[in-house]
């Protein structure tokens, strides 16, 4: 059987086509940030071998007709269904590295592709350079035999729709069904084309696909206006240096209000960071990591004269801080490679931050990297105490700080006070970790383990006789938006056979109206057990006397900084002693927290106090050490 092609079934538009929109989609890829993953690496290959079948075909149609120098036709066939099946295989690789199909069925979809890859292309080449298979006519093309071709492509079509069915699951349906409605045209113009009787099309439909890979699999879009890119790419061009071992430099700008309030940038100040990320270094990458947190990357090769440039952006950027005024923090540093090696940027300088005043600039160095290996150690310490949720975790550690009574000049209260003894790190203060641990959801697990761990003490230094009034635990003002946190308080202290009024809790003042109700009814009904309630740290925000009026303190705890201003200033001093003496004439007790030498104590006095807590009578100790302040009943 002979299979003729007429010359004039075929027109070189749609060779033309697939080159042109291969140069539209390298053009995409040039101007945007690609994950250069291992698809994305197969994806380029795809887009190299479909122009070089394009190509092979256009020139073969044009030698053929021009009738001269055939074996060089033949050979272009050769080339241009070679290119094809090497297109086929790279489908299959793609499909199998996106859905990262696992070892044994991958070798068996790769085996089969490779086998017939080389059987089809030893073929083809046969037929394509043997005369009296393929004889090249004055009109057209005879093949004798079935052209190879036609069962190649099928037999690859075949695999893939396999391969397809097997992974169907693997990835998101919708995803798929982009990739199915591709397919689906590249089919529809296979048949037109047939119906048609042409052959400029076959290239076209591979390119289908392809648009789909680019547009689903391999786009990161970058806002338009601000020139941002997603910050998924950020993990994946950290990997990408880490493996080639380059340096990049980093520039984060961290704008706390758009965080907190997760607004966008109003109009001018898109043009602004827009002017930011592409005038200042050569091949820069903007990255938008979060709302209001952006990082600029570029690599130290390509500016090798970085630091003038980092001062020229810096002095642009004071510029523009004195328009908008919004509170900043700056972060600058070299690629660390123990930070690559983890892609852990975002909270390594999240972790900087923290340390960091508002409207300053850090650069990074080794103490950074250092603090933030600390960091984590905590945090995962912490995770593990939390998921762990045991009452006794030998890692919480509860110190506890006497309090002088004035009326008796005995100590009769302490404050409970808590430490972290870590592996590695020895103990660990609360400064370091209740911040961490009230961001990350795990404060309440603590509170509970050393509210259990205080009420066993206090059990047993009653039932050995001491004679003391209560211990107070502190605890964090998210906690009372919890619905189960009085029932687990309540809880906690009876299992443990202690009398409500042994324990006091102390609070924080509340911010809002709302938390104000939260905490007033759940006073009440902490309260309704004997807990004691303090209200610590009174004086270091923005006092509310109305609505702390309206609560029903035991204590008044006054903080240091107002033992610190009433020595500094007779005016001051007249205001704390006036605060602290409308307290006590509504039956709050005053407590002086911070009481450190002779004189603090002496002024204190002076400013009606009831209680007294501080250095000079003792730093807080182990809790077992209490027993040292409190006196013991006669036996
Ligand atoms: P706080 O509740 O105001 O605790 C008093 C802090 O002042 C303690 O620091 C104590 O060691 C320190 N202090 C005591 N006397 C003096 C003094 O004479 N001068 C000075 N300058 N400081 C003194 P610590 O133990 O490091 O605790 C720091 C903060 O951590 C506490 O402040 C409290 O806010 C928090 N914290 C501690 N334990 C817990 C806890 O179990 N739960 C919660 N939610 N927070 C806790
Ligand atoms: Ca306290
Ligand atoms: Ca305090």
């Amino acid at each position: 059987m002979i299979r003729h092609i007429d010359f004039s079934s075929y027109t070189p538009v749609g060779d033309l086509t697939v080159v042109a929109i291969c140069l539209v989609m390298m053009n995409l890829i040039f101007f945007s940030y690609i994950n250069k993953t291992r698809s994305f690496r197969i994806f380029l290959s795809i887009i190299g071998f479909l122009v070089v079948s394009a190509c092979a075909d256009v020139s073969f149609y044009s030698v053929v007709k021009s009738g001269e120098n055939l074996f060089f036709a033949r050979l272009l066939r050769c080339v241009f269904h070679a290119a094809l099946y090497l297109t086929f295989l790279h489908f299959v690789l793609y499909i199998i590295s996106v859905t990262k199909l696992e070892r044994p069925r991958k070798q068996i979809y790769i085996g089969v592709s490779v086998l017939l890859l080389v059987l089809v292309m030893v073929i083809d080449a046969f037929t394509s350079l043997s005369e009296s298979r393929l004889a090249i006519t004055e009109t057209g093309i005879d093949y004798e035999g079935n052209n190879i071709f036609f069962y190649a492509y099928f037999a690859f079509v075949a695999i893939i729709i396999l391969l397809l069915v097997r992974v169907r699951n693997r990835v998101y349906k919708r995803v798929m069904r982009g990739f199915y409605g591709s397919i689906a045209i590249s089919f529809l113009m296979l048949l037109l084309q047939g119906l048609f009787d042409q052959v400029s099309y076959t290239v076209v439909t591979f390119l289908f696909p392809v648009i789909a890979m680019l547009y689903i699999m391999h786009s990161n879009p970058y806002d338009a206006l601000i020139g941002a890119i997603d910050s998924s790419a950020l993990g994946s061009m950290v990997r990408y240096n880490y493996e080639k071992q380059r340096e990049f430099v980093f520039m984060s700008l961290f704008l706390r209000q758009f965080h907190e309030e997760g607004k966008l940038f109003p109009d001018d100040m898109q043009a602004a960071i827009r002017r930011f990320s592409s005038d200042f270094f050569k091949g820069a990458l903007l990255f938008q990591v979060d709302n209001g947190h952006e990082m600029l990357v570029f690599s130290p090769d390509r500016n090798p004269d970085y630091e003038q440039r980092i001062e020229r952006i810096l002095s642009a950027f004071q510029e523009v801080y004195r328009k908008f005024r919004y509170d900043y923090k700056i972060v600058i540093g070299v690629s660390i490679p123990e930070i690559s090696r983890k892609n852990e940027y975002v909270s390594f300088i999240q972790n900087v931050h923290r340390s960091m005043p508002e409207n300053s600039i850090h650069r990074i160095g080794q103490e950074d990297v250092e603090r933030f290996n600390k960091f984590e150690l905590v945090m995962k310490e912490m995770e593990s105490i939390h998921t762990a949720n045991d009452l006794n975790d030998p890692r919480v550690l509860v110190y506890c700080q006497p309090v002088l009574n004035i009326r008796t000049m005995r100590y009769d209260t302490a404050e409970a006070l808590m430490r972290l003894r870590l592996e590695g790190r020895g103990i660990v203060g609360p400064d370091e970790f209740i911040p961490l641990a009230e961001a990350n959801g795990y404060i309440h697990t603590l509170t509970r383990i050393i509210l259990h761990k205080t009420c066993g003490i206090v059990r047993r230094m009653e039932q050995e006789g001491y004679r003391f009034d209560r211990v107070s635990v502190n605890v964090s003002a998210l906690e009372l938006k919890d619905e189960n946190f009085c029932r687990d308080v309540i809880r906690i202290i009876s299992d443990c056979g202690v009398p409500g009024d042994k324990i006091a809790i102390e609070l924080t003042e509340s911010r809002s109206d709302s938390d104000f109700l939260v905490m007033k009814n759940k006073i009440s009904e902490l309260r309704a057990r004997g807990i004691k309630i303090y209200l610590d740290d009174f004086g270091t925000g923005y006092s509310n006397m109305e609505r702390i009026m309206q609560l029903p303190f035991d204590i008044i705890k006054f903080d240091r900084s107002l033992v610190v201003a009433s020595e500094s200033s007779e005016r001051s001093e007249k205001i704390v002693e006036n605060l602290a003496n409308m307290f006590s004439e509504l039956d709050y007790s005053v407590l002086y927290e911070g009481v450190e030498n002779e004189h603090d104590e002496a002024l204190c006095k002076e400013m009606f106090a009831s209680y007294l807590q501080g250095y000079k009578y003792s730093r807080p100790v182990p809790i077992e050490q209490l027993t040292e302040y409190f006196m013991k009943n006669p036996a």
